[in-house]
């Protein structure tokens, strides 16, 4: 096996593990700090599950997915095989240690306890996004849009009142729309939904495997290493980080930054670390010439879908599906989409040869990611982002590199720890 030394010349080496949109935003904010600093993932920048996210990018996603009411709705879901969540019945044993957490953590307090760690992650994530793009000649991927939510009636809209209060309480800007504003706002929206919830400050991704890759590009330009390799392990020392170990070569390192997606905790299992990740599973379906005009995101609550302006075309995104990391997609879950994408925009031209893309969201039960030091010292993790990573990503970047280069913050990361699932 090769042995790779990164030169010290007085720097700290850094490898960082995951060329997904945390691990870029990661590694960039390292590099400009002045660290020496490798990315290194299994396969070419962005190809995760960053490459086919919704695209949303938001302060108003401070709502954890499990509220009170998840039960009922969950089980009310999993009987219908048409609902935006499915668990086949034989992978229910794996999720089985996973479920029990997710469904008990909705005590109000505690998702008000989420929601405000949330509020204090999202508040400036549109910024930080546009802080990057900027410096790297790419500030026109993320534009600011304003996010439309729509609702069939009052009935749903009921439903959500909680998550609606929680934004307002944060100082959120909501404006409640009915039918005449949804169509002034997007022309094409089908008869199905009669009021909207506007949140004019919100911001969309025009092309996110275009920004992962940008900011890549730009990294490696300012001296970073990109290397293409698989890890299959951190290897550690009286403690302490001693190198990361690929397929092809040995890396020693100072520190190691875990930013690895779903697949995180095949790196960590090994040093003792369990840690409650789950994939949830979910689809895309671009279509590049759908012939008619959406000009922002728009979200159909009720299906859980979001549909997205993007470069390439109008997406629809959505669904989650437990299924682990290994199994084949479900073209029924995107078939679901398309129906979905008609419903909203019923004058939406969809292809006979549609495609479809499926990515895997890195979960945890209390949809917070776990971001800091490990117990090992030099080792850093920043994964399970959820539903959220590509909005958190540049915040996370910036704190992950404060908190390696010692630099104070704002943002207290205990709450985000990994020894918060260590404590029951
Ligand atoms: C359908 C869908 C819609 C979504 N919509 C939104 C949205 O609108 N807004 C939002 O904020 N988020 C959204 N998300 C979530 C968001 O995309 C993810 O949270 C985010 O992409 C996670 O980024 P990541 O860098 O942690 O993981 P990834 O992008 O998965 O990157 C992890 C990287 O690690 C690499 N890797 C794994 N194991 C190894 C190894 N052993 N050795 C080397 N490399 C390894 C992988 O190759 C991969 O490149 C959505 C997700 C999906 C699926």
């Amino acid at each position: 096996m090769q042995a790779f030394e990164m030169s010290r010349d007085g720097r700290d080496a850094i490898v960082v593990v995951g060329a997904g949109i945390v691990g870029v935003c990661t590694a960039w904010h390292l590099l400009r700090r002045g660290a020496n600093v490798m990315l290194i993932d299994r396969d070419a920048p962005g190809r995760g599950c960053s490459y086919g996210n919704a695209g949303a990018v938001g302060s108003g996603s401070i709502v954890p997915l499990a509220t009170p009411g998840i039960m009922r709705d969950a089980l009310r879901m999993l009987l219908n095989p048409a609902a935006p969540l499915r668990i086949p019945v034989s992978y229910l044993p794996k999720a089985a240690p996973w479920l029990p957490r997710f469904v008990s953590a909705p005590r109000p307090d505690e998702v008000r306890r989420i929601s405000d760690v949330l509020a204090t992650l999202l508040a400036h994530s549109i910024e930080r996004q546009i802080e990057i793009l900027s410096e790297i000649g790419a500030s026109e991927i993320v534009r600011r849009t304003g996010l439309l939510c729509l609702y069939p009636d009052d009935k749903a809209l009921a439903k959500d009142a909680m998550a609606w209060t929680l934004r307002r309480d944060h100082g959120l800007r909501v404006e409640r729309v009915e039918r005449a504003d949804i169509l002034s706002l997007e022309p094409e929206i089908g008869p199905d939904y009669t009021i909207g919830m506007f949140m004019p400050d919100q911001a969309i991704s025009t092309n996110p495997y275009r920004q992962v890759t940008a900011i890549a590009s730009d990294f490696a330009k300012r001296g970073g290493r990109v290397v293409r390799d698989r890890v299959v392990a951190i290897e550690i020392e009286n403690d302490r980080v001693r190198a990361v170990r690929g397929e092809s070569a040995s890396y020693a390192c100072d520190h190691a930054v875990i930013c690895a997606g779903a697949w995180s905790m095949q790196l960590l299992a090994g040093l003792g670390y369990a840690l409650p990740l789950e994939s949830q599973r979910g689809y895309h379906v671009t279509i590049a010439s759908p012939g008619i005009k959406v000009s922002r995101a728009v979200t159909a609550a009720d299906r859980k879908v979001f549909l997205t302006p993007m470069e390439d075309g109008l997406r629809v995104a959505g669904t989650v599906e437990f299924g682990g990391l290994t199994r084949a997609p479900t073209r029924r879950r995107a078939e679901f989409l398309v129906r979905d994408l008609s419903r909203v925009f019923p004058r939406a031209q969809v292809p006979p040869n549609w495609s479809f893309w499926m990515g895997h969201r890195p979960c945890f039960p209390d949809s917070l990611p776990v971001m800091g030091p490990s117990r090992h010292r030099g080792l850093w993790l920043n994964f399970g982002h959820g539903h959220l990573g590509l909005t958190m990503s540049a915040t996370s970047g910036d704190l992950l590199a404060r908190a390696i280069c010692g630099e104070p913050s704002n943002i207290n990361l205990t709450p985000l720890s990994f020894a918060r699932f260590e404590r029951h």
